[in-house]
């Protein structure tokens, strides 16, 4: 993104799969990595999650060391950490990572709780093998913080386990990363409501359509994950500007998502399926794709 045509404030997209990657011929447009997001604000990188995207990601930073990167886990499923032992920039001394997420329900620190889950034995990889300066920071979920003039709002999600959703706002202009999150049968959620207010973008967990959330054969209530018809929902009672479908079913191939965007598309007409290779300009709006 260094030469890029967008302005100051742009997210791109690296991962952009629900549970487990789905490499094939039927997902290669939309693509198969799980949660990986990359936001450029005012000259700093900041990557959301680290699903099997960022092991992509990390590709295209060795073209541009040495590289400082500010990540933000919002849990700490495989799906938003499987990528980190194979993100090449970490082992090369002379990058730096600020390592930020919630404690752990088990009151671990963060840094005990994620290097346990990417090192031995849950991988191949040595503790010493990470040459990278890793910086840890133990966020506690429903704080408020900023790194220089970026700041950043956190709501616990209604997820197994616990997840936390955040809202980055630079410069007036605001995106909500929200997934993993459950929505509730009976009200809005209102720490997502909170966090939603007039962004001007949100990017949803709408893993689930109603009719697969509903499904009387195999109904996916308490699974952590919610639908694309509630996130029209917030969207409209929150005045967000712009929705952005994300952690896609991994049974939701090429063609269903294709489909899927011409029935979000009228129920909201700025709204965009997350794509692997997709660039949203916060600032304007704008979609690019790489
Ligand atoms: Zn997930
Ligand atoms: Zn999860």
């Amino acid at each position: 993104m260094e030469t890029s045509p967008y302005s100051d404030f742009a997210v791109q997209f690296w991962g952009v799969r629900g549970s487990i990657p789905t490499p094939g011929k039927d997902t290669v447009r939309y693509g198969g990595n799980t949660s990986c997001i990359e936001m450029r604000a005012g000259g700093k990188r900041l990557i959301f999650d680290g699903g099997t995207g960022l092991q992509v990601l990390g590709k295209s930073l060795l073209k541009q060391q040495p590289v400082e990167a500010y990540l933000f886990f919002t849990h700490y499923h495989w799906d938003h950490i499987q990528g980190f032992p194979f993100f090449t920039p970490a082992f090369i001394p002379g990058n730096c990572f600020h390592i930020h997420g919630a404690v752990p329900p088990d009151g671990d620190s963060m840094q005990q709780h994620f290097l346990e889950r990417i090192l031995h034995p849950n991988s191949p990889v040595p503790i010493d093998g990470i040459q990278a300066n890793l910086k840890f920071y133990d966020l506690v979920c429903g704080e408020k913080f900023a790194i220089d003039d970026i700041t950043f709002e956190t709501r616990p999600l209604n997820h197994p386990n616990n997840a936390m959703g955040y809202r980055v706002t630079w410069q007036g202009h605001s995106v909500f990363y929200c997934t993993d999150t459950e929505h509730f049968p009976d009200r809005m959620d209102e720490n997502v409501l909170y966090l939603a207010q007039n962004a001007d973008l949100l990017i949803y967990d709408a893993m689930y359509t109603d009719e697969e959330y509903h499904n009387p054969k195999s109904p996916k209530y308490g699974w952590g994950h919610s639908t694309w018809q509630e996130a029209v929902k917030l969207c409209k009672v929150a005045g967000v500007k712009k929705l952005v479908i994300f952690h896609h079913d991994p049974i939701h191939h090429d063609d269903f998502l294709d489909n899927l965007d011409v029935e979000v598309k009228l129920a909201y007409p700025n709204s965009v399926m997350a794509k692997e290779g997709l660039i949203i300009d916060v600032v304007n709006s704008s979609c690019y794709y790489q």
